[in-house]
């Protein structure tokens, strides 16, 4: 089977062609535009969509070298996401199937970040289930139990920001560009993570906050930066690693308590978070601690990707399971 996916969830355009479980093309649009304003900006995001989104797709065909008669469904990010970017790739999604005579196969965003695990190039050997997955991203953070393809159980998440928002919205006070995740990451690399120490929280069972470690940089930059205005500027690598390791600490803390509770040892990662150099780090210790089998993804299949969407878009294809042509998309939808 040949499967075109579509992806538009947030500020990513994306089209992705797969052919079994191998991907042709997978090309990606990201939105510049809303560097300047330290967050995506929906109705720009969508605007954006609108212009990429019949050159991405044109683009994952040719490089693909397939044709577009040849494609047998289209898999769509139905959900969840912002509703103006998620309308952009619907409705393409939706003519092309019309004008195609193929099936529409609708997908959840949050499902596809977990599922990219199954893609031929992803990993070596996929998961077995039930395995644990730390679903990290711009707008998630949670522990999910994947028992089956489609039978997904959340069993922690953040009660507050998700762990990249915190990334960006620390990465901010340190004046840095959005998003500020991956620019952290690599000043991290030069620093001390032991230079600062911030508060962990204390939460229950598997659940996460990060709004508290956000509030404490931030007080601690105030105060320091009004006895040294240049404070952060002579810091950053180590405030940097600092605050890594924090959020790092934060995240495993939990997954490894599942892991033991749950005696769980096959334990992935997915989403945009999950090309943290530091994270990864984390788990390859936690191979050779405590045993797991680890599945980290490849960079292009962490943050938003078209491959993941048509990932699962073929494995429903399989199933059997399409989607309406009448379908809308969803602001909110649960794993
Ligand atoms: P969701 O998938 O929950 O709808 P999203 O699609 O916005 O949210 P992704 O694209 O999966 O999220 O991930 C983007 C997030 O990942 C941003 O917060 C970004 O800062 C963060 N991120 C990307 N690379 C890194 C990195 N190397 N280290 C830390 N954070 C990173
Ligand atoms: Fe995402």
């Amino acid at each position: 089977s040949i499967i075109l996916g579509i992806e538009s969830s947030c500020d990513d355009t994306s089209a992705a062609i797969i052919k079994d479980n191998k991907i042709l093309s997978n090309i990606a649009a990201n939105q510049q535009i809303h560097n300047e304003y330290g967050g995506v900006v929906p109705e720009l995001a969508s605007r954006a969509h609108q212009q990429n989104i019949i050159p991405v797709v044109e683009k994952a065909f040719s490089k693909a070298n397939i044709q577009q008669n040849e494609i047998c469904a289209i898999g769509f990010t139905r959900g969840p996401g912002l509703l103006g970017s998620l309308l952009v790739g619907t409705s393409f999604a939706k003519s092309l199937a019309m004008s195609l005579d193929v099936p529409l196969i609708e997908v959840n965003h949050l499902q596809a970040h977990i599922l990219a695990h199954f893609i031929e190039d992803a990993n070596p050997t996929p998961p077995t289930f039930p395995f644990l997955c730390l679903t990290v991203s711009g707008g998630h953070t949670m522990i999910v139990l994947v028992k089956d393809y489609f039978d997904m159980e959340i069993i922690g998440k953040t009660i507050d920001d998700a762990a990249g928002e915190a990334f960006d919205k620390i990465g901010k006070i340190f004046d840095l560009d959005y998003p500020a995740g991956p620019i952290v990451d690599r000043l991290a690399k030069d620093g001390n993570p032991d230079a600062f120490k911030f508060n962990k929280p204390k939460m229950e069972a598997y659940d996460y906050s990060f709004s508290g470690i956000k509030t404490s940089v931030l007080y601690f930059i105030q105060k320091e930066v009004r006895k040294d205005p240049d404070f952060i500027k002579e810091n950053l690598n180590d405030l940097c690693a600092s605050v890594q390791k924090s959020i790092i600490e934060i995240l495993m803390d939990k997954l490894e308590k599942a892991s033991v509770e749950l005696n769980v040892k096959d334990v992935a990662i997915a989403g945009g978070v999950s090309a943290n150099s530091g994270l990864r780090k984390a788990m390859e210790y936690n191979r050779k601690k405590l045993g797991w089998n680890i599945f980290i993804p490849k960079f292009e299949y962490t943050t938003d990707n078209a491959a993941m969407i048509a990932m699962v878009a073929k494995l429903k294809y399989e199933r059997g399971e399409f989607t309406d042509i009448r379908t809308t998309a969803t602001a909110k939808y649960d794993l």
